[in-house]
């Protein structure tokens, strides 16, 4: 039998695009010795939905290509940063591009994620380079004042000091001979550049704050524009990608490496859009707020639109990467919907999911015509799209459970399911008739009296009598007691924040249902990194907090789209 977590297959190549052709025609001319790419997150929360695609952006033209991607943690701001964050992304990339681009993963002379900290010692020395160019220098303006005269495109005051004044100033600023925000240093371009960006931009800030991997060596950090294009540099990236909102940057990106005399060929930034799919926000700030405000119960909270919280709903990273594979790259920016990643993840399951019957919502059959005690162990398919994954035994007996839902008694036209005097199929088993309704003294129905067709199960004389119905059950002497969380999407809105709106304010009221099931006794051998179908009801996972006292597992996503059905009633 095969692992059901097995990959079923990589995704398809990616189909070229506007930046893989400019790599390949880099590589036909033999521009560089090898292709280098980056992904730099920067670590101020979890991954999300948005990041695969930026992730199998760069890990993918390193595969395709022959070269290396190197994951870099983009850590210039320690006030916002944490380990917490750093270890996450590590564990969500690699989980990420394991079995697909993790032989293409750069790493440190000590096998590690690259830090643009660690290469805090040679910015610093590229920013007395520039000060001694006359290309830099420490400005004295209060904030507010800066901005203001950036915006007005006039020069700062202190734009014409010395040389000598300049490197004693910044060396005593990194010294911390002045308060948090008292100096900066800044690029000396063209105060009243077209582009915002040039206008004589900040590349070093006072700031006491210990940093998460450097301590507190340092009281001056450098901005992220001044750091990241040394990084990319120094690591000898040949193709810097990125996403739109730097593309304004570029333009500062090139100047600072054109204006060091630096002897290697220097990177080249390219940007495409984002990936922003519909019924989700992609900004970490404001999944922060989420987790802080309790709305969740944290990062990997299943409907988190995190790497981690996909992960942990039961998606696999194969199916997140052929998501952000297919959505696509280009410069337009646009809404992908969210039914797309559902499809595939659904498509992903059929093909890797072992098919198991539970029940969510129970209501007891009784079988009057089979003996009491007796236990029939019947043949059930483990996955019929995969032969190889064989079959099981289920249990049947004279109790049972069925779903509340397959039962009416009332029942509307073509209803095919359990009704009083009709006839159905259990699954895998006979075909039974209701004969009675048993209720409460309020009315509540407690039990379904019924007779089973014993000749009817598979291979018996009557086993190829149709009848229009086929529901699920489980044995209920035999029966498994787990919780169940059915997750569903977070908002109910394609677009959260649209005109304006606070996302709070679009919640899905039904994010998160919790019910108590009847499983099926196999699944008691139930393991986390295998899928399960509960037949007719949809995909399921165990989670990581469920135990052998406790079984608890997480519904992954329905087996049919309900959202399109709502959508067209409204
Ligand atoms: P946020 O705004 O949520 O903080 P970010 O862009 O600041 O996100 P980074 O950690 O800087 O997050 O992102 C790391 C890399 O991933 C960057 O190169 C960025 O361009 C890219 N990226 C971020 N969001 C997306 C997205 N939605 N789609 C594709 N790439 C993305
Ligand atoms: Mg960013």
């Amino acid at each position: 039998m095969s692992t059901p977590n097995e990959p079923v297959s990589n995704p398809p190549p990616a189909p070229s695009d506007f930046i893989r052709d400019i790599v390949a025609a880099h590589v036909a001319e033999k521009k560089y010795p090898k292709i280098v790419t980056r992904f730099p997150p920067e670590p101020n929360g979890y991954l999300h939905i948005g990041h695969p695609k930026s992730i199998c952006l760069n890990f993918g033209i390193a595969r395709e290509f022959g070269g290396v991607c190197n994951l870099r943690m983009d850590d210039t701001n320690p006030t916002k940063e944490d380990v917490e964050y750093v270890d996450s992304i590590i564990e969500d990339v690699n989980w990420l591009i394991a079995g697909w681009a993790d032989k293409n993963l750069g790493l440190t002379k000590d096998s590690k994620p690259f830090y643009a900290s660690d290469y805090f010692d040679q910015i610093y020395e590229f920013a007395i380079a520039l000060i001694k160019k006359g290309k830099a220098f420490v400005c004295d303006m209060m904030p507010d004042q800066m901005d203001e005269y950036r915006r007005l495109g006039k020069a700062s005051p202190f734009r014409d000091r010395s040389v000598e004044e300049n490197l004693d100033l910044f060396t005593r600023m990194k010294a911390g001979e002045f308060p948090d925000g008292g100096r900066v240093l800044r690029a000396k371009i063209i105060v009243d550049a077209p582009n915002i960006w040039l206008r004589d931009p900040l590349l070093y800030r006072i700031k006491r704050a210990d940093h998460h991997q450097t301590g507190g060596k340092w009281c001056i950090y450098p901005m992220y524009d001044f750091a990241h294009c040394l990084s990319d540099y120094l690591e000898g990236i040949t193709h810097s990608i990125c996403t739109l909102e730097f593309e304004v940057h570029r333009p500062l990106y090139d100047w600072i490496l054109e204006n060091l005399d630096l002897p290697r060929a220097l990177p080249k930034q390219y940007e495409f859009a984002k990936l922003i799919p519909s019924h989700t926000i992609v900004s970490k700030r404001k999944l922060i707020s989420l987790v802080q405000d309790k709305i969740v119960t944290g990062w990997d909270d299943p409907r988190m639109p995190t790497i981690s919280g996909i992960r942990r709903r039961g998606v696999t990273a194969e199916a997140l990467r052929r998501f952000a594979i297919g959505a696509g790259v280009t410069k337009f920016i646009s809404l992908t919907d969210m039914a797309v990643f559902e499809q595939i993840i659904r498509e992903d399951l059929n093909k890797r999911a072992l098919r198991r019957l539970a029940v969510l919502r129970p209501i007891k059959v009784v079988i009057t015509n089979f003996p009491e005690g007796k236990v029939e162990e019947l043949d059930a398919v483990n996955n019929p799209e995969d032969e190889s994954a064989g079959k099981r035994k289920i249990p049947f007996s004279r109790e049972l459970f069925i779903e509340r839902d397959d039962f009416q008694e009332i029942p509307p036209p073509k209803f095919f399911r359990l009704k009083p005097g009709g006839e159905v199929r259990l699954k895998y088993a006979y075909i039974i008739k209701c004969d009675e309704v048993v209720k409460d003294a309020a009315g509540n129905i407690t039990e379904l009296r019924c007779t089973a067709d014993l000749d009817s199960k598979s291979g018996g004389a009557t086993s190829a009598r149709k009848v229009k119905g086929t529901i699920h059950w489980v044995s209920a002497a035999h029966a498994l007691d787990a919780e169940v969380r059915l997750y569903d999407r977070l908002f109910t809105e394609a677009e959260p924040e649209k005109d304006g709106r606070d996302f709070k304010s679009v919640l899905n009221p039904r994010s998160l249902e919790v019910l108590t099931a009847k499983l099926e006794p196999s699944l008691k051998d139930a393991r986390p990194e295998v899928r399960y179908q509960f037949e007719r009801i949809g995909y399921f996972t165990l989670d990581k907090d469920s135990n052998s006292q406790k079984l608890i597992f997480n519904r992954t996503i329905t087996l049919k789209d309900t959202w399109a059905k709502e959508a067209q009633k409204s």
